[in-house]
């Protein structure tokens, strides 16, 4: 069997809210977004306003070669800048389209009811049954894994400790770690392919002495991609309201202080005020020449 592609293609980098404009038009101004490239599946992290651009691309193609576009899209957490681009993602439209949405259930509340929150009158104008797209949308915790197997076949969900199999040839695994450094929760995934891994955690907060098993999640990764909102001397200046010395998004150093097992670091989530000028600076340093942003 050929090589299968395994490619990911960062569609929004920000955090918080996008900040189009001259000095974000490098790694560009939209939230969150990851279009990764399995074999045969197409796989989204993330639906920030980057999704938006994403959805315009797959919508002309799907009307070039008429192809349904089918994907599974994973979301960390439901915060804005994370979601506020769902609506707006054009193949959700589309008829003949097929959405497998996972994520996480925070604070009691279903993936599939705080999706919906965002997107009904007052605040919205669409309802989202009235979307002509099949979505499937359920909660995984960490005791499952998403299973993507022949191309035409849905995600299969199986339980890490009693449904284990060998991974065969060109099948796609996701496996979820729950992390508490955020507000409600993240997930961290982590997709795999014919032993290749790529690791998707943003908005995880440091622990003092590092946190150990984001670490031990990580093992083995061949790209690892994480937020980088601040830098060590930016001390609390990213400090949330009623969270004293808490900040909402991570600081690098406080949990990888060397470069460790994963091959490559881009750090596609920083705040707004993070500009192009910041990431030329800080990638001179010789001290941080192993961070790599987009
Ligand atoms: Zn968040």
């Amino acid at each position: 069997m050929p090589e299968q592609t395994f490619s990911a293609t960062f569609w929004g980098v920000r955090g918080g809210y996008p900040k189009p404009g001259p000095t974000t038009n490098k790694f560009g101004g939209n939230t969150t977004c990851l279009e990764v490239r399995a074999g045969y599946h197409l796989i989204i992290v993330d639906a920030g306003t980057g999704i938006i651009s994403l959805g315009e691309k797959l919508t002309a193609q799907h009307q070039a070669d008429k192809k349904p576009i089918v994907a599974t899209i994973l979301f960390t957490h439901t915060h804005h800048d994370h979601t506020q681009g769902f609506p707006f993602f054009t193949p959700s439209r589309l008829g003949s389209s097929v959405l497998h949405i996972f994520g996480p259930k925070l604070l009691h509340q279903d993936l599939e009811a705080v999706l919906a929150h965002a997107m009904l009158p007052p605040v919205f104008p669409v309802e989202p049954d009235k979307l002509r797209s099949l979505r499937v949308i359920r909660n995984v915790s960490e005791s499952e894994m998403i299973v993507l197997g022949e191309p035409d076949a849905p995600p299969q969900v199986c339980n890490v400790y009693r449904e284990y199999k060998e991974c065969s040839p060109g099948e796609v695994r996701m496996r979820v770690m729950h992390s508490y450094a955020h507000p409600q929760g993240i997930f961290v995934y982590r997709i795999e392919m014919d032993g290749k891994k790529l690791i998707f955690a943003t908005d995880v907060e440091g622990y003092a002495g590092g946190d150990r098993r984001l670490i031990q999640f990580d093992q083995g990764a061949d790209l690892l991609i994480h937020d980088a909102e601040l830098l060590r001397r930016s001390t609390l200046t990213g400090t949330l309201p009623g969270r004293a010395g808490v900040t909402a998004h991570g600081r690098w150093q406080s949990r990888w202080p060397k470069p460790p097992g994963p091959k490559s670091w881009p750090s596609p989530i920083t705040m707004p005020s993070t500009t192009t000028h910041f990431w030329k600076t800080l990638n001179n340093g010789p001290k941080h020449s192993f961070l790599r942003p987009l």
